[in-house]
C-alpha cells in the first residue's frame, strides 16, 4: 500500500504547489531535529520531508496520484533524481523552512567571472582627431598555462572537504531565549569551496590565474575625447578559477596642443594682427590640423573677430562629417614706436578727428564686445 503523502502534510489531493509548500515548512519547523530533540519527532521529520520531496516534484506527485509510491524501492520510480529515498529533501528547503530565505546557498564555485580593469592612454590631439594604434601595456590576471585555470597539481583533482562534507558551510546551534538558532557560516577550511586542493599548481598556487605583463594593440577611433573609454571585451582580469575575463576599459586623456584648443569637434586658435594689418587688411596662413589655409582678414577688421574654417576642425566619432575652426584675431596695438612713427600716428588721428577718446554709448562698442566676452564670441 502507498504512503498517504498528502496526509503526511495535512493538504488536500488538489493543494497547489505554494500550499504544498507551506505545509511542509511549518511541520519542518515543528519537527526539525534541532528543535525537537523527540526521536518520535525525528522520524516524523523524515516523514515530512519525504513527502515534500515526493509532492513537490511533478513528476513524482503524478505516480502517487496513479496510486503508486515514488520513493518504494521499484515502486513506479522513474529514474528517481538524487537523493530520492533519502531522509533530506535538500538542504535549500530547510534552510528556507528557517529562515524563510530564498538566496543560494551551498558550496560556493571556485571558477568566478573577472573583474572589469581600466587603464589610461595619453594621446595627442593629432591621435585623437584622426585615430591611432596604439600599443597598451596592460597588467592583468590570465589563465594560468601550467594547470589551464584548474588550480591542481598536474595528475591531482579537488576533494571533498572533511569539515563541510562538500557543503562550503557549517552549522552551528544555539540556545536562546527564544529556543534554539540554526546559524550558517561558510566553512573555514576549504574557504566555502566544499572542496580543497591537496595539490595546488606550482605556478598559480591553486587560484587558476597569474599576474601577467603583456602588450596588445588598441585601435583608437577618429574622433574620440578627453575622458571617453574604449572598451576591448573580455581583455580584463581573468576570474578565479580560469573565470571568465572582464572587459579592459582604455580611457582618453588627450594632451592639451600647443595652438588649438579642442571644444567637441571644434577647435580654436588665436592669431595676433598688427593694428595695421587689421586697418589696412591682410591675408594669412593657418596650419591646420591637416592642411595649411588661407584666411582673409578683412580691412577694418576688429580686436576679438573671429574667422573660421569649416571642416578643419576634428572628425566626429560617428559619420565623415569634421567639426570647424575658429581663427580669434587679436589685433594689436604697437607698444615701442619710433619718434617718427609717433608724428606719423598723430598725423593720422588729426586727420581722423580722433584725437580723443570718447565715451562708448552703452548700446555699442564696448558694451556689446563684453556681452559678445562673456558669451564666448
Ligand atoms: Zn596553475
Ligand atoms: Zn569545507
Amino acid at each position: 500500500m502507498a504512503k498517504d503523502y498528502y496526509g503526511i502534510l495535512g493538504v488536500h489531493k488538489d493543494a497547489t504547489a505554494d500550499d504544498i509548500k507551506r505545509a511542509y515548512r511549518k511541520l519542518a519547523r515543528q519537527y526539525h531535529p534541532d528543535v525537537n530533540p523527540d526521536p518520535e519527532a525525528q522520524d516524523r521529520f523524515k516523514e515530512i520531508n519525504a513527502a515534500y520531496e515526493v509532492l513537490s516534484d511533478d513528476h513524482k506527485r503524478q505516480i502517487v496520484d496513479l496510486g503508486g509510491d515514488p520513493l518504494a524501492p521499484g515502486g513506479g520510480g522513474m529514474g528517481g533524481g538524487p537523493g530520492a529515498g533519502g531522509p533530506f529533501v535538500g538542504f535549500q528547503d530547510i534552510m528556507d523552512a528557517f529562515f524563510g530565505g530564498a538566496s543560494a546557498r551551498g558550496p560556493r564555485p571556485r571558477v568566478r567571472p573577472g573583474a572589469d580593469a581600466i587603464i589610461r592612454l595619453d594621446l595627442e590631439l593629432q591621435e585623437t582627431a584622426f585615430g591611432v594604434e596604439a600599443p597598451l601595456t596592460v597588467d592583468t590576471a590570465v589563465l594560468c598555462s601550467t594547470c589551464s585555470g584548474a588550480g591542481t597539481a598536474a595528475g591531482t583533482h579537488p576533494v571533498t572537504c572533511d569539515i563541510c562534507h562538500g557543503k562550503g558551510e557549517v552549522q552551528s546551534v544555539q540556545r536562546t531565549f527564544l529556543g534554539q538558532v540554526v546559524s550558517t557560516r561558510p566553512c573555514a577550511a576549504c574557504q566555502g569551496f566544499g572542496t580543497t586542493i591537496p595539490h595546488p599548481c606550482a605556478t598559480c598556487g591553486g587560484e587558476g590565474r597569474v599576474r601577467t605583463r603583456r602588450t596588445l594593440t588598441v585601435k583608437i577611433p577618429a574622433g574620440v575625447e578627453d575622458g571617453m573609454r574604449i572598451r576591448l571585451a573580455q581583455q580584463g582580469e581573468v576570474g578565479p578559477g580560469g573565470g571568465q575575463p572582464g572587459d579592459l576599459y582604455v580611457e582618453i586623456h588627450e594632451r592639451p596642443h600647443d595652438v588649438f584648443a579642442r571644444k567637441g569637434n571644434d577647435l580654436h586658435c588665436k592669431v595676433t594682427v598688427p593694428m595695421t594689418a587689421a586697418a589696412l587688411g591682410t591675408r594669412l596662413t593657418i596650419k591646420t590640423l591637416d592642411t595649411e589655409e588661407q584666411v582673409d582678414v578683412k580691412a577694418g577688421t576688429q580686436a576679438g573677430a573671429t574667422v573660421r574654417i569649416k571642416g578643419r576642425g576634428v572628425p566626429h566619432l560617428r559619420g565623415s562629417a569634421r567639426g570647424d575652426l575658429f581663427v580669434h584675431l587679436d589685433v594689436r596695438t604697437p607698444t615701442k614706436i619710433t619718434p617718427e612713427q609717433e608724428r606719423m600716428l598723430r598725423e593720422f588721428a588729426k586727420s581722423r578727428g580722433e584725437e580723443m577718446a570718447e565715451l562708448a554709448k552703452q548700446t555699442g562698442g564696448f558694451f556689446s564686445s563684453l556681452r559678445n566676452a562673456f558669451n564666448g564670441h
